[in-house]
């Protein structure tokens, strides 16, 4: 068997190297570093950790990120088993010492007789002779390959800086103050005329609101963040208030065309539409919420907005330098590019976010790579999983791939199909406190069941 290429060393492409030689398929892992250094990496090593050294929550039983860590020890991971062995104290979190987790995803790569690893940077499209390549090169990409990704994707398809909205559970929206319905009740395309979730602000509200974001903690630029523009369109909403009072008013938060059926004799001063955000309809963005408030304050302050009092947050509003494709659009359930189907993506450069997430979709496209070069197929992955939830974000769940708001995302909740709320011991509906648990738990039984039977299942031969 030929090959496959793999590259970017990072979290993603060391498990994909990984999962493929598992296989039985040879592979080669290439590495620009140290060769060729990025804005954040500060070693050589494989799988450097540019930031915190936590994998995050390793409660598998009601987290939907300890739910992934569980799934990737099942599939073999060796980004999970290095994580273990290096593993330091941190409470309920798993946080590893940073050089030895590296140091042990190395020594196992370089143990492994069929993974040849190769140091220097893939400065454009691989060459045609090198036939399955993953393309695992994360947020920073480095420009020669991302421009060569972008000259076959086209310029609206590849982002360069991830300006993101907050993204709410839409079981902790307050319908009985918010309202569904669009502008105007105006049907977009494929829409309803009620297709956006309403919040309205009296002029009290509405100024307390403005002067909650102009006094709220923001977060610093980076450097090589300040240099880059990116502000067309995507203006951090505390940088519209600064503009003045009004702004906001007349821009995202405008009242026109809307009125408010629990109140309709009293027309809203403002109002904050929220858009569906997945093809479940589990979660909703908060629209023109793009931000560099700390997530501590954005949780604070957005829920002073009335129905959003208990709002949970499956992602907090963000702008950082990030490189990913429109995958919903780009890549077919496999992660090859529709365009180029000889080209598969893995990790962050996918439209996932975290290092758990990069592995998770590397050990994917490994395993979805090393079945192709065997001649077989893979059983659809099935979206109940965490795996299969993260995959359904980036190659099929999201909503208006076309129109470029598709944005990364961590693993939770509200990426999986709802469950049926299991019933109290003595068979009536659960209530209060013991309900949300028992949710989180019913999402991670189902899950474990199905991954089981996931990797449990042999390879069928390829049509
Ligand atoms: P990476 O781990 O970055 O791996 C990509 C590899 O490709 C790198 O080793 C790079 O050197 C190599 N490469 C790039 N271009 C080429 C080329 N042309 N040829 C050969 N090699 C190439 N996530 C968290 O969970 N927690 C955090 O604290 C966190 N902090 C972050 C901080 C910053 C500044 C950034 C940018 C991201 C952060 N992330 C964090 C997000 C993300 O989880 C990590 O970036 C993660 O490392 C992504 O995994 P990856 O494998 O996709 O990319």
């Amino acid at each position: 068997i030929d090959p496959i290429h793999v590259i970017g060393g990072g979290l993603a492409g060391s498990e994909a190297a990984w999962q493929i030689a598992r296989a039985g398929v040879p592979v080669v892992l290439h590495e620009m570093r140290p060769v060729r250094g990025t804005d954040a990496h500060k070693t050589g090593g494989l799988a450097e950790l540019v930031c915190s050294n936590s994998f995050r929550s390793d409660d598998d039983e009601t987290t939907a990120i300890g739910l992934l860590h569980y799934e990737l020890r099942k599939g073999g991971s060796i980004i999970m088993r290095s994580g273990d062995a290096s593993q330091v104290p941190a409470g309920g979190a798993l946080a590893v010492d940073r050089d030895g987790f590296s140091q042990t995803v190395e020594q196992a790569l370089e143990a492994e007789p069929l993974i040849t690893i190769e140091r220097g940077e893939v400065a454009g499209l691989p060459p045609e002779d090198w036939g399955s390549v993953i393309i695992a090169t994360g947020p920073l990409t480095s420009p020669a390959l991302a421009d060569a990704v972008l000259s076959l994707t086209g310029e609206d398809e590849l982002a360069f800086f991830d300006a993101i909205a907050p993204i709410v559970n839409f079981d902790s929206i307050d319908m009985d103050k918010a309202w569904f319905q669009s502008r105007y009740d105006k049907p977009g395309p494929g829409g309803t005329g009620a297709d956006y979730i309403n919040c309205p602000l009296t002029e009290e509200e509405y100024n307390a609101f403005i002067d909650e974001l102009l006094e709220g903690d923001k977060t610093d630029f980076k450097e090589w963040e300040e240099n880059t523009p990116y502000f067309d369109g995507c203006l951090p909403i505390e940088v519209m208030a600064e503009r003045g009072r009004e702004t906001l008013r007349h821009g995202p938060l405008k009242p026109v065309g809307l009125t408010n059926p629990h109140k309709p004799d009293e027309k809203p001063y403002a109002v904050v539409q929220l858009r569906q955000d997945n093809a479940l309809g589990t979660l909703y963005n908060m629209v023109g919420f793009q931000t560099k408030l700390r997530h501590g304050e954005q949780s604070r302050v957005f829920r002073t907005i009335p129905g959003l009092e208990k709002a949970v947050f499956a992602r907090l509003g963000g702008l950082h330098r990030n490189t990913f494709l429109n995958s919903p659009k780009l890549l077919d359930g496999q992660l090859r590019l529709k365009a180029m189907p000889r080209l598969r993506f893995a990790g962050q450069v996918t439209g996932v976010e975290g290092y758990m997430e990069s592995a998770a979709i590397g050990m994917l496209a490994g395993r979805f790579a090393a079945a192709e070069a065997k001649g077989e197929t893979l059983p659809p992955l099935p979206e109940t999983t965490a795996l299969g939830a993260l995959l359904g974000h980036i190659t099929g769940g999201h909503l208006d791939a076309g129109k470029g708001s598709f944005q990364p995302m961590n693993v939770n909740f509200g990426l999986f199909p709802p469950v049926e709320m299991p019933k109290a011991p003595d068979g009536k509906r659960l209530r209060g406190k013991a309900k949300k648990p028992a949710r989180k738990q019913a999402y991670t039984t189902r899950a474990k069941a199905d991954i089981e039977g996931w990797f449990g299942t042999p390879p069928l031969a390829a049509e």
